[in-house]
């Protein structure tokens, strides 16, 4: 005989009625405080059925604060802030660039209010987007018209199908690059309906190879540039001018990806030589691509850049139309070009700038400053140090290339077959904070690279949160 005692749920109505339930129904909605109530009380049920569960577990008051956890978490956005001491500053799953309060203003009023985005203001007539940018990136760079879409893989894309659709591109075998899982020139090329014919090798291409190359079935000469990859040793690239002179003898374009790219020569602040975009046009690449959130420092765009008749054919392409900006990144670009405007000031006012240049002795005393706190936070099991070590620019920029900086360099004081797992608890406990901290693992010890400790405040906060699992 079944027990007349037997354990029932509390009904949704009830539940509603509760007075612990009144308070989640102001904050979250009746409809979404019903949704998890039903969700909650279809999961325990099993369990009441069974006799698993006992009364203080299904108790409104419980049911209530359980549904709260559910809703609260919810309700938490899943495009989180995080720490990045990664060492690599320009780094591509964390977002790359960080924009200058210039360009945050532009984007909040363009969120804000109707703008001028497709409208010609002098005329009163519609307008093209890329009008609106135009003038200071021919300014920038010297190049006779632009073009801006969502991004460098996009430009590429757009650009070989606008130039050299059903003909052939010539590359060499050193350029045919892959830049993260996606996107492999080869791929691209195929994908745009550009015929790849690759010439010269890995390590050593002649301009007698691309000359050989050329025929009738010529539509383009590519360059690109190798971004995270460098070859050293015996070596032979073709010099753009050179290149760009071969091209021309034969009516052919010369499109230059130089991915990263530079507005100016970044040695003037003592970071590593990259091209310029402008060199790129002067040494006669007609076309020329880039990235807008790697060095140039601004929103996630791609350039493109060169010659006028090359551009109006780039932006006939219906291909154009699915790619393009929108109007919040235009208006991040544009504030962030204009500070190259002033470049003895851009330094202090771009952020990705600010960082790259950051001096090593500034950071090592950062490091110096806040040792002694992690220390206390992780115990004795833990040997915090402030070290000397080296970070990256990122995003394909000089992958070779280290920024000198400094670190706070985590050692669990544990045996050898330990050390793996001490290492995995702390880099997961760091991730869980409210604002999670990422830093690195390597060398048997977790690396907290401090190049980016910005807010040093935010991150002092939620330190004594810090729970690492043993
Ligand atoms: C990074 C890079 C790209 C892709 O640029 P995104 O802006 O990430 O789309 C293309 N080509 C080269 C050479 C690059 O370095």
């Amino acid at each position: 005989m079944s027990s007349s005692v037997a354990l029932r749920l509390p009904s949704i109505d009830g539940l509603l009625r509760h007075p612990a339930c009144a308070p989640l129904a102001e904050r979250y909605g009746r409809d979404s405080l019903l949704t998890g109530l039903r969700q909650l009380l279809d999961e325990l049920r099993p369990g009441v059925l069974s006799g698993q569960l006992a009364a203080v577990e299904i108790g409104p008051e419980v049911l209530a604060g359980r549904v709260g956890e559910r809703l609260a978490q919810q309700q938490r956005s899943q495009v989180r802030r995080v720490f990045n001491l990664t060492g690599t500053v320009l780094h591509t799953n964390l977002g790359r660039a960080l924009l200058p309060e210039e360009a945050i203003e532009a984007v909040q009023m363009a969120a804000r209010y109707p703008l001028n985005l497709e409208f010609d203001l002098a005329s009163g007539k519609r307008g093209d987007r890329d009008d609106l940018i135009e003038g200071l990136i021919r300014e920038l760079t010297g190049a006779e018209a632009v073009t801006v879409v969502n991004n460098n893989a996009a430009a590429v894309l757009l650009t070989l199908n606008s130039l050299g659709a059903r003909k052939e591109g010539i590359i060499s075998r050193g350029e045919l690059i892959e830049i993260g899982g996606a996107f492999r020139i080869p791929d691209i090329m195929a994908r745009a309906g550009v015929r790849l014919h690759e010439v010269g090798t890995t390590n050593r291409t002649h301009a007698r190879d691309y000359q050989a190359a050329i025929g009738p079935r010529s539509g383009l000469i590519m360059r690109v540039h190798a971004s995270n990859y460098s070859i050293e040793g015996f070596t032979a690239r073709v010099p753009t001018a050179e290149l760009a002179e071969l091209a021309h003898a034969h009516g052919l374009p010369l499109l230059e990806d130089l991915g990263s790219g530079s507005l100016l020569d970044l040695t003037r602040w003592g970071l590593p030589a990259e091209p310029t975009v402008r060199q790129a046009l002067l040494d006669g690449a007609d076309i020329v691509t880039f990235s807008g959130d790697k060095l140039l420092g601004g929103p996630q765009a791609g350039l493109i850049v060169g010659r006028k008749e090359l551009i109006a054919k780039i932006k006939k392409n219906p291909l154009k139309r699915a790619l393009r900006v929108d109007k919040l990144t235009l208006a991040a670009l544009e504030a962030v070009l204009g500070l190259y405007r002033d470049p003895d000031r851009l330094v202090e006012r771009l952020p990705s700038l600010r960082l790259l240049t950051r001096p090593q002795a500034d950071i090592h005393a950062q490091a110096v400053r806040l040792q002694p706190l992690l220390a206390d936070v992780l115990g004795e099991v833990w040997q915090v140090s402030a070290v000397e070590a080296l970070g990256m620019i990122g995003s394909g920029s000089q992958p070779v290339a280290r920024l000198p900086s400094a670190a706070l360099c985590c050692r669990p004081q544990v045996s050898k077959r330990w050390r793996g797992r001490y290492l995995l608890n702390l880099e997961a406990a760091l991730r869980g904070l409210p604002i999670p901290v990422l830093g690195r693992i390597g060398d048997d010890a977790l690396w907290l690279d401090l190049r980016q400790l910005d807010d040093e405040p935010a991150w002092l906060a939620q330190l004594a949160q810090l729970q690492v699992d043993r």
